[in-house]
């Protein structure tokens, strides 16, 4: 079996912000390999916007405060490497995306980055272009940003942040200001982009339903460190992490919960709706056999 390729590694991370006393981030060690979907979970306050912000190369770069350890991006060192490569092979989108838009129209919002890093304008077209495809947002090119949806507004600024044709892209609560039409939106798309372009998507999220459905792996962060580290099954089953780190489960492992703690025990632990409604009808089909 091929070795999986490491895409970001942290070693032994410390962090706390200028000026404060405490470090935030405690001792992160963590690997997370190409084309992997992870999701960052823990109550507010836990670290997943700073652990996006070191992924990034934003901590300590333009923070400052003080950094222990080593993050290293596609090879690179964040403390090493200026923003401007760091961007290149890492991109980053924001919870709210309107402080994420600056111009009057979708294809110049989509461009504005990599107007500002002097690309050649014929390939500006071309990616912007591309990047607009993929968010499925051929079309709308000429529209003002702020007339658009929510989620819209959320793919244009995963579109301008794949500019770069980065490996790895980075997203911070995504969909916390989104509806969940919006939600689903943009978790497609960036599962779009770790299927068809093979990119590592790391996003912090409270959304479990879309967890469920979409990541490949969940990172439990409890008081800057990692609680728990596993498959989205594997964490929303594990009730000691759940309640310590106060995380919503999916609806229908919630209910699954409530009848392990009845006494019922269906055997499996449905994360999804369409298994948790076959896990009942076999069960009910079972009880009616019985019953005859
Ligand atoms: P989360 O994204 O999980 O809510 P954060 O990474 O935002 O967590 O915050 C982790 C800790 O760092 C919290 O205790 C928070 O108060 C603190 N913190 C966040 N930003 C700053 C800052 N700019 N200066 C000082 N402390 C901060």
């Amino acid at each position: 079996m091929n070795e999986r390729e490491v895409i970001i590694k942290l070693d032994d991370v410390y962090y706390r912000y200028p000026r404060a006393e405490e470090y935030v981030i405690k001792g992160l060690d963590l690997k997370i390999y190409k084309g992997e979907f992870v999701a960052i979970m823990g109550e507010n306050g836990a670290g997943k916007t700073t652990l996006c912000q070191l992924l990034s190369g934003i901590i300590p770069q333009s923070q400052g405060g003080k950094m222990l350890g080593n993050v290293t991006v596609c090879g690179l060192d964040t403390q090493d490497h200026e923003l401007a490569i760091l961007t290149q092979k890492i991109g980053i989108v924001l919870e709210d995306p309107e402080t994420q838009l600056f111009t009057t129209s979708v294809l110049n919002e989509v461009a504005f980055g990599a107007e500002n890093i002097e690309m050649d304008p014929d390939l500006i077209l071309e990616t912007a272009k591309w990047a607009l495809d993929v968010v499925t947002l051929n079309g709308y090119e000429k529209r003002h940003p702020t007339m658009l949806s929510g989620g819209q507004k959320q793919r244009v600024a995963i579109a301008s942040a794949i500019m770069m044709r980065p490996e790895v892209l980075v997203l911070d609560e995504p969909t916390s200001q989104l509806d969940p039409i919006g939600t689903v939106e943009v978790f497609e798309t960036v599962r779009r982009l770790k299927d068809e372009y093979n990119m590592t998507i790391v996003t912090a999220t409270h959304q479990s339903e879309a967890i469920a459905r979409f990541a490949d792996r969940v990172i439990v962060l409890h008081q800057g460190a990692i609680l728990a580290d596993g498959t989205p099954a594997e964490v929303f089953s594990n009730k000691e992490v759940v309640a310590k780190a106060f995380l919503t489960v999916p609806q229908v492992s919630g209910l699954f919960i409530a009848l392990q703690d009845c006494g019922v025990n269906l055997g499996k632990f449905p994360i999804l709706l369409e298994d948790g409604i076959e896990m009942l009808q076999k069960a009910a089909v079972k009880g009616e056999q019985t019953h005859e």
